[in-house]
């Protein structure tokens, strides 16, 4: 699966747009460019490319070429210039081809949430921040008399309850639109990118989950229509309506409850769901119905509480579906762990290395961050070595502490040569 990502990423970059005139610049190629990027994120390692410039001056080969199929490696400022004017979206096809790969092979059967739904948490998240560096792509907020320049993109992504892996869906940038005189705002990204690429999916399958700032009469009345399914969590405090009619009805005693006690390893749990169907989203005439779900978990030794989450859904709420349905919408919790964490703390690098750029540039590099994310998640499932050799090293540091000093001093022919050298050295039973 390795080399045929990288085939497939080689394919779309080679296709990238080059806007130089020609002349003589062109020792390197946008493809290339692209390449190293994206060696920097699989390998996590922000001196990758630097140590590969070193090894090619020694060796006369070296990593960047063997594994990720980059010619002649461009210094950082060129990788930035070559790059800046690509649109990210000329790597969107990637993500679908890898998915698709992914579910033909059948690794994706048993990812999915309550009814066999496939669970696509649509969340916001901002990457970039800055007083002074800014783009025309920078969404601008004044703070005072200073403006703030940000980047946030949704980054979809395939959970499933009981699965600690995220399958990564081609992202929608939150950016100021073509055409449009306002900034753009997540809620507007949502929409776009549903409205592309909803017809992915079988109708029907799909479940979307989102926090409380989607579950609104609009977000949820368009997926309805488009035959989407949501569980969004659901506050008080944004939903004053709603929660007068739960009030109500509790006092009538019209709120069904259920309740399951769990053993968690450590300790014994009280699991209490309360639930209701067909509530109305907001106060107007052409208000919606929605049921409306809440879990509570206390420890039953020192009665204290340790989970509490309200729901919005329009999955049928019954005393059989309610805890798989609360477990699909919890799945949600992944995005924030595996996915805004790799975003976020991957970030760093990416402006460290390259810089921002006047166009796409802080918008491409994300997106190959996160088709490395992708491709690491694509290994997990389907390379026998990369999982025994992850698992004999324990943290994900270790891993990519050790790819990094590897590849700085050794060349390897191939990515499949690296993992059986770290086999071999680890003492690991080579995989069948
Ligand atoms: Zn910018």
């Amino acid at each position: 699966m390795f080399k045929r990502f990288m085939t497939r990423l080689r394919g779309y970059a080679e296709r990238f747009p080059d806007v130089r005139k020609g002349g003589n610049h062109q020792l390197y190629t946008v493809s290339d460019a692209c390449l190293s990027a994206f060696g920097v994120f699989f390998t996590q390692s922000p001196s990758f490319l630097a140590y590969q410039r070193e090894m090619r001056v020694r060796q006369g080969r070296d990593n960047a070429q063997s594994l990720f199929g980059v010619s002649a490696i461009p210094c950082d400022n060129q990788i930035r210039n070559l790059l800046d004017p690509v649109a990210p979206s000329h790597v969107g096809g990637l993500y679908w081809e890898t998915f698709a790969d992914l579910q033909a092979q059948g690794l994706l059967d048993d990812h999915h949430g309550f009814a066999q739904q496939w669970l696509c948490a649509l969340d916001g998240v901002q990457y970039f921040s800055s007083d002074a560096i800014h783009c025309d792509h920078c969404t601008r907020r004044l703070k005072g008399d200073k403006t703030r320049y940000t980047h946030s993109v949704i980054a979809p992504v395939l959970v499933a309850p009981g699965h600690d892996y995220v399958i990564s869906l081609e992202p929608e940038f939150i950016t100021p639109q073509d055409g449009a005189d306002k900034q753009d705002s997540e809620q507007a990204a949502m929409r776009r990118w549903l409205e592309q690429h909803t017809c992915r999916f079988a109708p029907g399958s799909l479940t979307v989950l989102t926090d409380d700032l989607h579950s609104h009469q609009p977000a949820c009345a368009w997926l309805r229509e488009h035959h989407c399914h949501f569980i969004m969590v659901c506050l008080p405090e944004s939903h004053p309506f709603l929660y007068e009619q739960v009030a109500e009805l509790t006092k009538l005693k019209l709120i069904r409850e259920i309740v399951a006690t769990h053993w968690n390893g450590r300790h014994r749990e009280r699991w209490t769901y309360r639930f209701v169907n067909d509530v109305l989203l907001r106060d107007s005439a052409d208000a919606i119905t929605v049921n409306w779900c809440e879990l509570i978990i206390v420890r039953e030794d020192t009665q204290a509480q340790v989970y509490h989450n309200t729901f919005i859904t329009d999955h049928r709420l019954t005393d059989q579906s309610v805890a798989p349905i609360v477990a699909s919408g919890r799945a949600r919790w992944k995005t924030e762990n595996e996915n805004h964490n790799t975003l976020k703390n991957h970030g760093y690098h990416l402006e460290h290395n390259f810089g921002h750029g006047q166009q796409h540039l802080a918008a491409l590099l994300l997106s190959l961050n996160l088709l490395a994310f992708l491709l690491h998640t694509v290994l997990t499932l389907t390379d026998a070595a990369y999982q025994q050799v992850r698992h004999a090293l324990g943290a994900r540091r270790t891993f990519f502490d050790d790819i990094r000093t590897l590849t700085r001093y050794l060349y390897f022919e191939s990515w499949a040569a690296l993992l059986a050298f770290m086999s071999h050295g680890l003492e690991l039973d080579r995989p069948p």
